[in-house]
């Protein structure tokens, strides 16, 4: 093991020209671009290795809801050409296995300091450094600092009373033991049915003695469709790459399918039945786009969730269950539809129960299990699949500190402002990826990733050009900015579901509907006239050394 892999601070010399928070897709791609520039990086990273969300998140059942094919980079054809995706959604070794393929291609490590979690970063405005401090006290500086601490990384804590008292073994979906769970005769509860809960609950039921799962809201979920990828399909992949990338650039969230641009409400019954039964089989996520009014107008989505709660019912036999499972209290899509393999079909095994916590509310686990309204259950493990302090989580945990002292979580604190989900006023050189008020949550994070990434490498490249040192979002850029994505967000249904997407799910977190839903592509173009127009709506100052820039600000 390397110094760096050991978070040796002797490793590390004391300034780079950026310094990368996190090691995920996000960090990765960034310590390459950066390299390729000619800039010297330092990535810090908390975990023992490279991947982030996907290093952390080893629960069963883990796999990406979004095709292998277009959830990879696309910066190198050689590495595209040479990865092989075994089955059309990659679990989560697979994708571990490939971005630390990726981490060796490319001898990312080297750039790289593990079991380091970042705790304070602050802009010093004498020298125009960053100076970021690790938990052990170990502080480095930069020019920029590049928050690359991903969307879903820290869990929203277990907010059910009587988590010490429980004497039994419980796990976390995000923090998974690295050798596994065996349930093998153990009785097991688990609270938590959306995305991570639904990929869960088939494993651990084909194991366990026996298996209840909380419920307090039921979701829409739909088959994955997953499958092995034959060798046609790969020689077809590989052969029309560009023409599928270029498409996922463009597309409303970074995907490669064609959606419907017709109202459901125009199609006949029959149409939209035949419509929804088609991408109900085969095309998970984008069942979204059977239609193109899906997720703005209320009446054409009320068509598609009955055909979801149609689908229930006819899967689920105990009629009391299906009806359990059929979501009735936000539109379609307004929360993330979930994509699983066999969920449905595992509430008709003898050894799985449904507890409807909207019924009988769940009052606090016990020394032996879990007690609702109406019962107390005994368990040996308890799994909690309840989510993530989302967008917001990992930047809230780093001290970080802008211009004349300003604090992030003070700017912060009635919600996230960000300018096109980039950087925000108060806070020079500092980059954030997929942060608040991008479309990153919303879209193939990857695609997101690497247009975030390429865009702040041709920024950073025109503040040199400008013999400049210092860039900044604008308060009225961003202002203008965070207004727009509000404003976007009341068009869509989004507005009806309470979501990680709002942090309605961590309590007291304040209610911000977080991501631009003005779709992915149209994001890349506004980001891209941003450039053109000499990179509007952001604020140049500072002048390099030897240089003679006139000093007014060209904002
Ligand atoms: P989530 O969407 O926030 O869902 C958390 C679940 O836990 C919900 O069912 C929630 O119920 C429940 N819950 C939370 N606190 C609870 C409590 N105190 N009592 C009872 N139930 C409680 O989290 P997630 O499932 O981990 O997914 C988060 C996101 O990660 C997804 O939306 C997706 O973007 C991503 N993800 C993707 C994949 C994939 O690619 N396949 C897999 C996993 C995750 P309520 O809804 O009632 O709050």
């Amino acid at each position: 093991m390397s110094e760096a892999q050991q978070g040796k601070a002797s490793a590390c010399p004391s300034e780079f020209d950026v310094i990368v928070v996190g090691a995920g897709f996000a960090g990765l791609y960034l310590i390459h671009s950066l390299r390729q520039k000619g800039l010297s990086v330092r990535a810090f990273e908390a975990g023992s290795d490279v991947g982030g969300t996907w290093f952390w998140n080893r629960y069963p059942g883990a796999r990406c809801d979004i095709e292998s094919v277009i959830y990879s980079y696309s910066f190198s054809d050689e590495l595209q050409d040479e990865w092989r995706w075994s089955e059309r959604y990659a679990t989560q070794a697979e994708i571990l296995a490939y971005i630390q393929h990726v981490a060796d291609r490319f001898e990312l490590r080297r750039d790289i300091q593990f079991n380091t979690r970042v705790s304070a970063a602050t802009f010093d405005e004498k020298d125009e450094r960053w100076t970021v401090e690790t938990e052990q006290g170990q502080r480095v500086k930069a020019r920029f600092v590049i928050m690359a601490t991903g969307s879903l990384t820290v869990p929203k804590p277990v907010d059910i009373p009587g988590l010490e008292d429980f004497k039994g073994t419980w796990y976390h979906s995000t923090n998974w033991p690295a050798e596994g769970v065996d349930f093998t005769g153990k009785r097991v509860g688990l609270v938590g049915t959306a995305s991570t809960g639904v990929q869960m609950v088939p494993l651990i039921a084909q194991q366990a003695e026996h298996l209840t799962v909380f419920q307090r809201t039921a979701n829409f979920v739909l088959p994955a469709g997953n499958r092995p990828l034959s060798e046609e399909e790969q020689r077809h992949y590989r052969a029309t790459y560009p023409q599928i990338r270029e498409k996922t650039r463009y597309s409303s969230g970074g995907s490669h399918y064609q959606f419907n641009d017709q109202s459901a409400l125009v199609a006949t019954a029959e149409e939209r039945e035949a419509i929804y039964e088609e991408n109900y089989r085969i095309n998970g996520l984008a069942f979204l786009g059977s239609f193109n009014d899906l997720l703005i107008n209320e009446e054409a989505n009320a068509t598609a969730a009955e055909f979801i709660r149609g689908k229930i019912r006819s899967v689920v036999k105990d009629p009391v269950v299906a009806e359990d499972l059929c979501p009735n209290d936000h539109p379609l899509g307004s929360k993330r539809l979930c994509i699983g393999s066999s969920y449905l079909e595992t509430f008709n095994r003898s050894n799985v129960s449904l507890v409807n916590l909207k019924r009988t509310p769940l009052e606090r686990i016990t020394e032996g299990g879990m007690r609702t309204c109406d019962q107390e259950l005994p368990f040996d493990v308890l799994v909690f699949a309840t989510g993530f302090d989302a967008i917001t989580g990992a930047l809230s945990r780093i001290q970080v500190t802008g211009r004349e002292g300003l604090k992030l979580k003070d700017k912060w604190k009635d919600g996230p402002r960000c300018y096109l989900g980039l950087a925000t006023a108060g806070f020079p050189n500092m980059f954030i990826m997929t942060g608040p008020q991008s479309p990153g949550a919303l879209a193939n994070v990857v695609v997101a990733i690497e247009q975030h990434a390429d865009w702040i490498m041709d920024c950073i490249g025109y503040l040199e050009q400008q013999n400049r040192t210092l860039i900044e979002a604008s308060p009225d850029a961003e202002n203008a900015w965070v207004e727009k994505v509000a404003a976007l967000s009341q068009i869509t249904l989004h507005r009806k579901g309470a979501s990680w997407y709002s942090g309605a799910n961590v309590p007291g977190k304040p209610r911000v509907f977080m991501p631009f839903v003005g779709g992915f592509g149209n994001y890349r173009r506004m980001c891209d006239a941003v450039a053109a127009n000499g990179y509007e709506g952001f604020v140049l100052s500072g002048c390099a050394a030897g240089a003679t820039v006139e000093q007014e600000e060209l904002a």
